[in-house]
């Protein structure tokens, strides 16, 4: 396996997310299941988060929320690292694009994750792009030339989403949870300004959240209860064999994006060694 990856015999995974806590959202539990295997993974937030909250905002806010995603790496066992972009801002520029194109370089990527390009949110939308129009450029020695290009283009994946147009998310890859859910929520529970503030006032259920931390967390946990769709059951299946595939009940999905590498199922094996 060793001459496979970009470098030595870790698989390296770069996950990018418009604000802090997205990419927690979409892939902390294959993230756990990753370092707890010694593999690397960095999580990058795009904004700084300094719009996401009803009474805070600005550098304050900022900073709250650069020290939950520090948090909720500490408890992943992953690195994290927050750009300082506005929040609400994000825009698809070239100087955007050149700093996802030296991350990627500089993490010397295997595996990169991204939201795909249709979102209600701008930021999730453009953080999309940016992803999109980094891949393959990170092998162009000309494009940023102050960082080493890579000599591969890793594989692209994509986070799973509900909108249907102008196409449904396909999870090509569909990782089971039920060994790290715990770890997963315990990485939600750190960004307690989105969790337990922000995100249910926007929902106008902020009553709705207990106060008693224990009991938060657990209510956190009831919200991933989700249905599993007859695709996701399909690909848990396709990847753990019937017995395990169907009693999972935890999962993250990612769909192949066509601008990277495109991955057989042996390389998908290799590059998410915990599908068996
Ligand atoms: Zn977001």
């Amino acid at each position: 396996m060793t001459t496979l990856l970009a470098q030595g015999d870790k698989i390296r995974v770069i996950a990018f997310g418009a604000h802090p806590d997205d990419c927690d959202i979409r892939a902390a539990g294959t993230a756990a299941l990753f370092a707890k295997a010694g593999h690397t993974v960095k999580f990058v937030s795009v904004t700084n988060g300094d719009a996401g909250h009803q009474s805070m905002s600005g550098a304050a806010l900022a900073q709250r929320r650069q020290a939950e995603a520090k948090e909720s790496a500490r408890r992943l066992g992953i690195e994290y690292e927050v750009l300082n972009n506005h929040d609400g801002e994000l825009l698809p520029t070239l100087d955007v694009r050149r700093e996802i194109i030296r991350q990627i370089r500089r993490w010397n990527a295997d595996v990169v994750l991204a939201p795909r390009p249709n979102d209600y949110h701008p930021d999730h939308r453009y953080t999309g792009v940016l992803v999109q129009d980094a891949a393959y450029m990170v092998v162009v020695p000309d494009v940023t030339p102050e960082t080493p290009p890579l000599r591969k283009n890793p594989v692209f994946l994509y986070y799973e989403d509900g909108f249907q147009r102008p196409n449904p998310f396909r999870p090509d890859i569909a990782v089971s949870l039920d060994d790290v859910i715990d770890k997963k929520i315990d990485a939600l529970d750190s960004f307690v300004s989105q969790f337990y503030e922000w995100l249910p006032w926007v929902d106008g259920k902020l009553a709705d959240v207990p106060k008693d931390p224990a009991e938060r967390k657990a209510w956190l946990k009831r919200a991933r209860d989700r249905e599993i769709n007859a695709a996701t059951r399909a690909s848990l299946i396709k990847w753990y064999g019937p017995q395990k595939g169907a009693a999972a009940k935890y999962y993250e999905a990612f769909e192949i994006c066509e601008y990277g590498a495109q991955p057989n199922e042996a390389r998908i094996r290799q590059l998410f060694p915990m599908l068996h």
